[in-house]
């Protein structure tokens, strides 16, 4: 009976549609909102159901109830306005075209969303180049051309010494080459690498953070990112900060945060462990300093990084990444 409330529903607005005089209006109005209408007899037969889904079943109704009202109300003043005008040979009560609504993209959704905590928190929002130099996407990062980090990524070489950026990460020198300390940046954007399955996509989306200024601390990374985590998550969630390495931070740490889908009671999506990775961070290396010109005896910073699409599967529960990219209308609309 919840399905009938909502055909009839459907079918009066797909009705109202093919409108073109108050006679036709007033008719459409009588056989769904009628004394006999549609809907009104709808409304006397919930007595008849069993009791426990008289209340629900009054509710729908009721509900569309007031839709239609409304619906037809303004369907009518659109009538009767335009009606003066017929005179000069445009139908102007022919219904308007239908142009569908679209919706932003989960991954652009996420990128402004985490963009806007960090902007929140005095961080401005800059961009780089998505076509790089070998220089800025590895040597400026104190990632020198025979070092085994480079294993690590399997870059797209457009030239000799020119890449498709393999990290957010070359906006860092970029900026500080711009512009003294005190610097406080957040760089979304495309980031590729030669790498294809279910969970990695040849092209995805990061966020690089950099915080420079005198006496920035270790405190101060574990304070920014943990109030990033509360915010975008939840104030419960727990995060811990594990020891690792990269070339461009020392120390370095990752950033888990206690699995958003078990509660850290272990599941699937964390393995059993009860955390997930969502970022990498750290105190940037003196190396980047003294290849962009910073005085290493007096500044210090902190550098983070995260990949848009895994926060955003984690945040929407998705579980395949290509999902993003196949451009599938029924799973974009969702957003
Ligand atoms: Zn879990």
């Amino acid at each position: 009976m919840k399905d009938n409330i909502q055909s009839i529903e459907k079918r009066a607005l797909d009705d109202m549609k093919a409108v073109e005089s108050l006679d036709q209006l007033d008719s459409l109005e009588v056989k769904y909102l009628g004394r006999k209408g549609l809907v009104t007899s709808f409304l006397r037969n919930i007595s008849r159901l069993p009791a426990q889904e008289r209340p629900e079943a009054g509710k729908q109704a009721n509900f569309v109830k007031l839709k239609l009202e409304d619906a037809f109300r303004s369907l009518r003043e659109r009538v009767v306005s335009m009606g003066s005008s017929q005179s000069q040979g445009i139908d102007v009560t022919l219904p308007g075209r239908y142009i569908p609504r679209g919706t932003l993209h989960p991954v652009t959704k996420i990128s402004r969303e985490i963009t806007g905590i960090f902007s929140r928190l005095g961080f401005e929002i800059v961009e780089g180049p998505e076509v790089e130099t070998d220089y800025y996407n590895f040597e400026a990062l104190n990632i020198p051309r025979y070092h085994p980090a480079r294993d690590m990524q399997d870059t797209f070489y457009i030239a000799e010494n020119i890449v498709l950026r393999t990290h957010t990460s070359p906006t860092q020198p970029r900026i500080m080459e711009k512009q003294p300390p005190p610097v406080r940046i957040v760089a979304p954007g495309k980031v590729y690498r030669c790498d294809s399955d279910l969970t990695h996509t040849p092209m995805f989306h990061q966020i690089e953070g950099l915080m420079v200024d005198r006496d920035v601390s270790f405190g101060d990374l574990k304070g920014t990112l943990t109030a990033f985590v509360h915010e975008f998550f939840d104030e419960d969630i727990s995060l811990r900060f594990r020891p690792s390495f990269f070339p461009f931070t020392e120390p370095s740490a990752e950033v888990d945060v206690q699995c958003v889908m078990c509660r850290g009671r272990g599941c699937r999506v964390c393995s059993g462990s009860g955390w997930l990775e969502v970022l990498g961070s750290g105190m940037v290396h003196p190396a980047v300093f003294e290849n962009v010109g910073y005085d290493t005896g007096q500044y210090t910073g902190f550098a983070f990084g995260m990949g848009i699409e895994r926060l955003a599967m984690l945040k929407y529960g998705i579980d395949d990444l290509r999902k993003f990219f196949e451009n599938d209308m029924r799973f974009l609309g969702q957003f």
